[in-house]
């Protein structure tokens, strides 16, 4: 343990600060733990609020832990505040209520707000982060009411699948050209297209609301025009760095981290969906249930002095009605290989670089070739593109020079 850290301060009690306060006891830390969070639930997890939280039937918040954990761990839990200042010099984390919390080290894990959209009605407008914007699209959803998506991202895609499984008439707007221009290639986004069109989303490119009427008519940039009861706006997110905006340790994306989640000042790290933390590309925020996780146990650990970089590719899996969409590493850049058949349900793309050596993986429906495609990176295993391409052969044997990875050879 690094010297003179006896009390570590965590703001924003989300599922990254959670991770961090669980590892860093299980790390040995025994010193003053405490997690700040605006909030008032204990920590959750938030993929549920798009998936089982828009499903019919009973519907219960699951807490990320059980919750006698905090007590257990002595983590001192402070929700229902927002912190509103860091003052670095007296190393003081000042809550909205005028009350503080001293810290030897602070971590950020503040995560990130949905961009808002410019102009909206505020009445029929909706977002979803926390589980009282699900459980009032739940709601809207109840009662019958059509709605429009703003925005082909992860957040569009899975509440048109989730209001489309429930009935209601569901239009995505898209302003670029394809679905998911973020995170997947072409081919996954053109079958995202397909199985959303197929049963009955209706999807619109290139076109952006314009305006909205009081009877709940939006125009389009396009000129079209559409009935909306409400419109759920999934464009992208902005971090919460407010806190620390004036410490210059942000960049553009979040509070920028080095691989061990350290800032510019040593007694500052961050962690989850708002650090912008370095990457084979340069600095990402990395959006991602995964991250939140592992990176936040990594920077505890990095907290309690064992600086070892944090190198895990991204992953992360998207569930759009019948669709279990995975994500793995870089998916979109390299040499692609499909495995399977793209105008069927489930296929593969993998991707290699100019040794064949897998880079990333992009899997529909095909949980065992994501298990394959993880093992495989860790392994820096280079691949028969050739053998990779034929269903008929066993993916298992796909490597090339009879099987060897590059730590073998
Ligand atoms: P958060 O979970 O957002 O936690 C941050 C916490 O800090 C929040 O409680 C926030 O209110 C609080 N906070 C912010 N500012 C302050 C302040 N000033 N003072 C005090 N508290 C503050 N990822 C996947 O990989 N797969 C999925 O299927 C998936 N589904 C998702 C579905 C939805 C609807 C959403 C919104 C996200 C989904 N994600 C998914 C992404 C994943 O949930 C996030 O990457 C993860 O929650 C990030 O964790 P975090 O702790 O960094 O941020
Ligand atoms: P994304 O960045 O994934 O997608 C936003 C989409 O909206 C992009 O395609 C973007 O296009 C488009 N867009 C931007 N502005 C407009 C506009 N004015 N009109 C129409 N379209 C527009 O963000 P989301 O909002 O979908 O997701 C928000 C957060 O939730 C992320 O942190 C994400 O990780 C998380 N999440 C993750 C899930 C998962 O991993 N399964 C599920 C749900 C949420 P362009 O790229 O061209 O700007």
């Amino acid at each position: 343990m690094q010297q003179n850290v006896e009390r570590i301060v965590i703001a924003g009690a989300g599922q990254a600060g959670a991770s961090a306060a669980i590892e860093l006891r299980r790390a040995g830390f025994q010193g003053g733990l405490v997690l700040v969070g605006d909030e008032v639930h204990a920590p959750y997890e938030r993929p549920q609020l798009s998936k089982e939280m828009l499903k019919p039937g009973e519907v219960t918040l699951r807490a990320m832990r059980e919750e006698d954990v905090y007590e257990t761990f002595s983590i001192q839990l402070a929700l229902g505040t927002k912190a509103t200042h860091v003052d670095a010099e007296r190393r003081r984390l000042v809550m909205e209520d005028g009350t503080h919390h001293d810290y030897d080290r602070l971590l950020l894990a503040t995560g990130v707000r949905p961009r808002s959209l410019p102009d909206a009605d505020a009445r029929r407008v909706r977002y979803l982060r926390t589980v009282e914007d699900a459980l009032q699209l739940r709601e809207d959803i109840e009662q019958g009411h059509s709605i429009a998506v703003v925005g082909g991202g992860v957040i569009g895609l899975e509440v048109a699948a989730a209001v489309n499984a429930r009935g209601n008439p569901v239009v995505v707007i898209e302003a670029g050209q394809r679905l998911m221009m973020r995170s997947v290639d072409e081919r996954i986004a053109r079958y995202l297209d397909r199985t959303h069109r197929g049963r009955g989303v209706d999807i619109r490119y290139g076109t952006q609301i314009t305006s909205w009427d009081a009877s709940g008519m939006l125009t389009l940039s396009d000129g079209s025009r559409i009935q909306a009861d409400r419109v759920l706006v999934g464009i992208g997110v902005v971090p919460n760095t407010e806190l620390v905006a004036h410490l210059d340790i942000t960049d553009e994306l979040g509070v920028r981290v080095d691989a061990c989640g350290r800032t510019a000042l040593r007694d500052i790290y961050a962690t989850g969906d708002v650090a912008s933390q370095p990457g084979a590309g340069g600095f990402a925020r990395v959006e991602t249930w995964a991250n939140a996780q592992d990176h936040a146990a990594a920077v505890a650990r990095s907290l309690m002095g064992d600086a070892s970089p944090y190198q895990s590719p991204t992953w992360f899996w998207s569930d759009q009605g019948m669709t279990n969409l995975q994500v793995l590493g870089n998916a979109m850049q390299g040499t692609p290989v499909l495995r399977g058949d793209e105008h069927g349900d489930r296929f593969s793309i993998f991707w290699l670089d100019t040794a064949d050596r897998l880079t990333g993986c992009s899997a529909v429906n095909s949980p065992k070739d994501m298990a394959m495609a993880r093992r495989w990176i860790r392994q820096s295993a280079v691949l028969e593109p050739r053998l990779l391409a034929d269903l008929s052969h066993p993916l298992r044997d796909c490597l090339a020079l009879a099987g060897a990875t590059t730590e073998e050879i």
